[in-house]
């Protein structure tokens, strides 16, 4: 099936805006800031193994031989409609039904980050939790990449109105030390932000930004040209090498870094307006460097329920279409040193689940992508749906100990700004 030009591409704000116009960063910073690598993306043709029906691209929406969209292609989606919304949310909200999650602290302890000293610090996993989707991950190859950056306070195209973060962003981007990679899940504003990507910019001028198919030109409009869009089931090489130039006298750099950064899929929808619904691919990502491996699940779910209260060890329950992407990536492109994964975001479950997974869903993709230990993620930072704050964490480890899988140990959750090695 022929690959086309995505028609539906959604305005961005001027870079001025937010006073970060290219040509308003000086020159002397960006000298200083210029990494001392020089990075290369490598698309890789036929790398991995890819699921017998993926050849058919069931995801893409084509219109005269375009892809004008995407679809999530299995049963275990349902679509938002506005009816579903208003009936199961809206409404039982004015009837006093539902209430608003309360905020008031004490919630999630926010830390100060630690970030290692150089690049080959540690021969281990380093994941450092920096709210919500965002995580920063340190590899033993001394890669650097960062997952999903949203620093402002709102996740919101408006600066005045929107969720508002009820736990502190640990750190600014000045204190990450490198960034050579941003992989970025999809176009939602809690995983993406236009201010954010830009202070990254400004800060790492030569890190590279990975998407999904339909976002690569919303970076070039905005000024962001280190950036490569991929469809599901395609991977890149990233290679840096040592610039001697910049970096003669700093022999703990190591001289070149590689790793293989893969766009897998995952199950959930797209936009940023109105009118660019799923216009844009929302993705699962895979990387691999220096002998680790992260599988990233961005935002997504798994299974669509029928009515709520559903017991998840039900017949019922267990007879529901899953999502079958994650037992493919599992036995495709599995297994992974840590799943970073998302617990939150998911109740009311009749109007949420085929979009946010819950906890017992959570550690059933744990379980079909074969990772050896997970880090639950999109909680504790903004409040997007009407489960109480703290209550993903609670029903991860009962999710676990009904998996016949240790409560805590494998699959686990970190205070905002805290570190985990692996
Ligand atoms: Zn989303």
């Amino acid at each position: 099936m022929p690959r086309g030009r995505i028609p539906f591409q959604f305005s961005i704000p001027s870079p001025a805006r937010y006073g970060l116009r290219k040509a308003s960063i000086p020159a002397s910073i960006l000298a200083m800031a210029v990494a001392s690598y020089t990075s290369s993306v490598t698309k890789v043709a036929d790398f991995g193994p890819v699921p017998d029906d993926a050849s058919t691209k069931p995801h893409h929406i084509t219109k005269n031989g375009s892809v004008v969209g995407f679809q999530n292609p299995y049963p275990s989606y349902q679509q938002v409609t506005p009816s579903i919304m208003f009936n199961r949310i809206v409404w039982p909200m004015v009837m006093g039904k539902l209430k608003w999650p309360d905020t008031m602290p004490p919630t999630v302890d926010v830390l100060k980050p630690e970030f290692l000293p150089s690049r080959n610090a540690s021969d281990k996993l380093r994941a450092t939790w920096l709210g919500h989707a965002c995580f920063y991950v340190e590899f033993p190859s001394g890669l650097r990449v960062l997952f999903d950056p949203v620093f402002e306070d709102r996740c919101s195209p408006f600066s005045f109105l929107g969720p508002k973060r009820y736990t502190q962003r640990p750190c600014d981007f000045a204190a990450l030390p490198h960034v050579d990679a941003v992989v970025i899940s999809h176009s939602h504003y809690d995983h993406l932000s236009y201010p954010s990507v830009l202070e990254i910019q400004k800060h790492h001028p030569n890190a590279h930004f990975f998407v999904g198919l339909g976002l690569e030109s919303w970076f070039k409009k905005g000024g962001l040209h280190n950036v490569t869009e991929l469809d599901w089931w395609d991977d890149t090489q990233l290679s840096l090498t040592l610039d001697k130039n910049i970096d003669s006298a700093n022999a703990r750099n190591p001289e070149s870094i590689t790793a293989t950064i893969s766009c897998l899929p995952c199950q959930h929808t797209s936009g940023r307006t109105l009118f660019d619904r799923d216009s844009t691919l929302w993705c699962s990502w895979a990387v691999t460097s220096g002998g680790k491996s992260v599988w990233f699940g961005g935002d997504t779910g798994y299974r669509a329920v029928v009515h709520e209260g559903m017991d998840p060890d039900s017949p019922e329950f267990r007879a529901l279409p899953t999502c079958p992407q994650f037992t493919q990536i599992g036995e495709l492109r599995g297994p992974f040193d840590l799943g970073l994964i998302p617990i939150g975001a998911y109740y009311p479950r009749t109007a949420m689940s085929g979009m946010h997974a819950d906890p017992y869903d959570s550690v059933d993709i744990f379980s079909d992508t074969r990772c050896s230990h997970a880090l639950g993620m999109h909680w504790g930072t903004w409040v997007l749906t009407m489960e109480e704050v703290l209550e993903p964490p609670r029903l991860l480890q009962d999710a676990m100990k009904r998996k016949g899988l240790p409560a805590t140990g494998i699959f686990d959750v970190c205070k905002i700004g805290e570190s985990k090695e692996y």
